[in-house]
């Protein structure tokens, strides 16, 4: 396989050596690569990637979702200053299914993290923007493979909980931990969702607020989590209150984390997930790949609004068409 590389030219080969001494100028240069929209970048982004990936894969990814207001950043600036205490570096990424639409972004951004963005021990980059949900997820991914290669110990994946964003994150995690408010019904909508089926561990936050409120909502979410099949036989989903505000529970929430990962490694699972991940990942890029293709292939361009038509009034089977057109590529 390494005689398919080619070889490095001077400018990528920089970025590969600064992002392996842990600078922070060329690991943001290389995100930025990555994030580009232009076709040589991209092949410079996966040139520079290649090179890099034996070096990825020693951080704990840890995903964090929950609604707008919950307290993510809140939870993420006292959890990112908790770990550098710990002597560990930091680096937090964000999927925003809304900066596809806007271009902007409201997760992940320098401001709501103030005292951790000035942090040396920290890296903080907000969403890419994309055309879809499937390419913001793409270029987060591979971004965090960059951090690893940086030398990152904790890489936080932020994203706030409005449909499927969550299952990408999830889908790139080691655990994904949703946050919660200590309000009656909040976890009824999680449930109908399906995002508490993908929580490998949920936090009740603010619960500094209404400490009594704050355990109800815990002992109604464990019950709620007993009607859902487990995601691994070898851990049982935690609920644990937490005030990021206070910055009670951080201690808390981490060695929880730390748990999780002795217990899934020792029966094997946590290698499996990571494995399981970067196929499933493959297959979507196929999936996003050959439609592409198809879409843009000259004979299927010129069939396809006949036959649109021709489905609609009822003249052909959807099957029919389907099969014709496909038979182009
Ligand atoms: P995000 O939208 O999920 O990132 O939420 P933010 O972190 O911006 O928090 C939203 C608001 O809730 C802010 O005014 C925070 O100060 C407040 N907040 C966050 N965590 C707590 C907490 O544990 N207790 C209390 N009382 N307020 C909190």
């Amino acid at each position: 396989l390494s005689a398919m590389q080619p070889e490095l030219d001077a400018a990528d080969r920089n970025l590969v050596d600064g992002v392996l001494a842990r600078q922070l100028r060329p690991l943001a240069k290389t995100i930025t690569l990555i994030e580009s929209q232009r076709e040589d970048h991209k092949q410079r982004a996966q040139r520079v990637l290649e090179a890099l990936l034996p070096h990825t894969g020693g951080a704990m990814r840890v995903g964090i979702s929950g609604v707008p207001g919950v307290g993510k950043s809140t939870f993420i600036e006292a959890l990112g200053l908790y770990l550098i205490e710990q002597g560990l570096r930091v680096a937090v990424l964000a999927v925003d299914p809304s900066s596809s639409v806007t271009g902007g972004s409201i997760l992940g951004d320098k401001t709501r993290m103030e005292l951790l963005s000035q942090n040396p021990a920290a890296f903080i980059r907000p969403s890419p923007s994309a055309c879809s949900l499937g390419g913001v997820a793409e270029k987060t991914r591979e971004s965090m493979l960059v951090c690893e290669a940086a030398g990152f110990d904790v890489i936080i994946i932020e994203t706030v909980g409005v449909g499927q964003s969550e299952t990408a994150v999830a889908g790139m995690a080691d655990i994904f931990c949703l946050l919660q408010l200590p309000n009656a019904g909040d976890d009824l909508q999680a449930i109908k969702k399906g995002i508490m089926e993908i929580a490998d561990l949920i936090v009740i936050n603010k619960a500094d607020i209404d400490p009594s409120a704050a355990m109800r909502a815990k002992s109604q979410i464990k019950t709620a989590l007993h009607m859902l099949r487990p995601a691994s036989p070898n851990w049982t989903v935690p609920v644990l209150t937490l005030s990021a505000l206070k910055k009670g529970g951080v201690a808390e929430f981490w060695n929880t984390v730390t748990d999780y990962r002795k217990a899934l490694t020792a029966s094997g699972e946590f290698d499996a997930k990571r494995r399981h991940q970067a196929l499933a990942w493959m297959w979507e890029l196929i999936d996003s790949g050959l439609r592409s293709r198809f879409r843009s292939h000259p004979q299927v361009k010129q069939e396809l609004p006949a036959l649109a038509r021709a489905v609609e009034e009822g003249s052909t089977t959807p099957s029919i068409a389907a099969l014709r057109l496909l038979g182009h590529l």
